[in-house]
């Protein structure tokens, strides 16, 4: 299992991407601040760091910097705020990525995917659950042997259901994968983006699960899914 190293003193940020990071097989740890980073990072026990640029006590970027004399390797994931992304690159010399906030889950989630790849097996590009298949580099859904043109926002909707396909989402994993976390809750973009992939890929795909969520069905055991 992959361990990642989460520092960000955001409370609220650091737990989303905590949660979100353990609901995809991650080990994950935390660091409030940039003393605490540079100490955790340097044990050797992380695969990868994510580094909020402002950070306490030590900056973020001279916890990257530190590091880096350290651990030339170590992927390092840099979150920056909307000002810091503007300024020179010169600052983040050594990150292997960056991303501003506020950020859409999956997309961090590919990204790290991307880092940690470099010595396993390549990732699979095609995810599959029944008739479903989904090209995660052509971006192309196909339903049986029709192809399915899907929007942006219906595609990372599609790949959130296909990486956990027979598992309840609730509306606020969901929100929060998709939409990220500084969607209004009380939204219900979640169900009109479902509506719209069900017409697409037809209703019986996806199960609703009263007061709980959605599914989407493998089509594997039970009585045939309701839409
Ligand atoms: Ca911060």
């Amino acid at each position: 299992m992959n361990r990642i190293l989460i520092a960000e003193d955001e409370h609220r940020i650091a737990s989303f991407l905590e949660k979100g990071l353990r609901a995809n097989g991650f080990a994950t740890a935390l660091a409030g601040d940039g003393r605490a980073a540079l100490a955790m990072a340097r044990s050797g026990q992380f695969d990868l760091v994510i580094l909020d640029l402002g950070l306490p006590e030590v900056d973020g970027a001279d916890v990257l910097r530190e590091l880096r004399r350290a651990d030339p390797v170590l992927p390092v994931l840099v979150l920056t705020s909307r000002e810091e992304a503007g300024e020179g690159a010169g600052a983040l010399e050594g990150a292997d990525d960056r991303m501003a906030k506020p950020f859409v889950f999956e997309e961090l989630l590919a990204r790290i995917r991307v880092r940690l790849r470099g010595d396993g097996a390549p990732e699979e590009t095609i995810l599959r659950v029944g008739d479903l298949a989904l090209d995660l580099r052509t971006r192309r859904m196909r339903v049986g042997e029709r192809t399915v043109d899907l929007t942006a926002r219906e595609f990372t909707l599609a790949e959130v259901f296909l990486r956990h396909p027979g598992q309840v989402l609730s509306r606020e994993q969901l929100l929060s994968h998709v939409w990220g976390y500084d969607f209004d809750p009380g939204s219900n973009v979640v169900d009109v983006y479902v509506r719209y992939l069900r017409r697409k890929l037809g209703a019986e795909h996806i199960g609703t699960v009263r007061g709980m969520g959605y599914r989407l069905e493998t089509g594997a055991d039970g009585p045939p899914p309701r839409p």
